[in-house]
């Protein structure tokens, strides 16, 4: 079934066009990798799925139609990305306050903080949490209800190189039990083993969606390097250590 259709999305910001022509689809189970340099539109694309933005042209079908309100608050977990809470609260308030807010079930919380690592700080208050810990307490937030669909913007953004590992597993056993993700991110390198598609926004514009595999027959190496990114030697590492000859173009 499918999660999410975008269909011939513009979108604009007062006179300013952000989206143009974006048409994309997630089906439930499935790990789509979102990327692009900072400004690309991602982030639009996800409060398009939210709810939070209505297309300018075009159209946006999340479980089959419009989203209700309560389809929206239980069955779609998002992370933003830069995810805010009550600096006085401990996780565990934390936790509880957005399950009220969600309707979810209190008892999954320390079930959840459990699974994002952060049993162990619980009872201590998120201001003296590390950005990695909030960016977990995030994740946790964005599992409550345990959501069909989870959108997830830089959501490794502040975490070290093992929590991130454990992030992506975590990420691939959500898959395995059917949720649909949406993973937003700047960078490919690390992620391409947890991906089954991938959509490479530039610009606003789409400039390939297909598997890792898929893009690299149909788009060929040029369309990669023509995209701008943020950490050209990263990617120029990754693509080379693939066995692609990769030449970054100046600028
Ligand atoms: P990304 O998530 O890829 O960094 P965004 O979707 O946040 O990109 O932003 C896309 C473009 O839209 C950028 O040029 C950004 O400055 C602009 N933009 C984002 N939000 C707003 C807004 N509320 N008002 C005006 N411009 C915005």
């Amino acid at each position: 079934m499918k999660l999410i259709e975008l269909s011939s999305i513009n979108q604009y910001y007062g006179q300013m066009q952000v989206l143009s022509n974006i048409s994309l689809s997630l089906e439930e189970g499935e790990v789509l990798g979102l990327f692009g340099h900072n400004g690309a539109g991602k982030t639009t694309c996800m409060k398009l799925v939210l709810g939070l933005l209505k297309p300018t042209e075009g159209s946006v079908s999340v479980f089959g139609g419009l989203p209700t309100e309560a389809q929206r608050r239980r069955a779609l977990g998002y992370l933003p990305e830069n995810v805010t809470f009550y600096p006085q609260l401990t996780g565990l308030e934390t936790l509880r306050h957005f399950a009220r807010i969600k309707g979810a079930s209190l008892s999954q919380v320390e079930e959840l903080l459990d699974k994002v690592g952060l049993a162990h700080a619980s009872q201590r208050r998120v201001k003296t949490y590390s950005k990695g810990m909030r960016q977990r307490l995030g994740l946790a937030q964005a599992l409550l209800g345990q959501p069909r669909l989870l959108l997830l913007d830089e959501p490794t953004v502040g975490l070290d190189p093992i929590a991130t590992q454990e992030l992506y597993q975590l990420i691939d056993s959500l898959r395995c039990q059917g949720t649909g993700i949406i993973l937003c991110s700047h960078v490919l390198p690390g992620v391409e083993a947890y991906i089954d598609r991938a959509a490479i926004l530039s610009h606003g514009q789409l400039q390939a969606v297909g598997t890792l595999a898929q893009l690299a027959e149909q788009v060929g190496l040029p369309a990669w390097i023509r995209v701008k990114i943020t950490e050209p030697q990263k990617w120029h590492d990754h693509l080379s250590g693939l066995g692609h000859q990769v030449r970054l173009l100046p600028g």
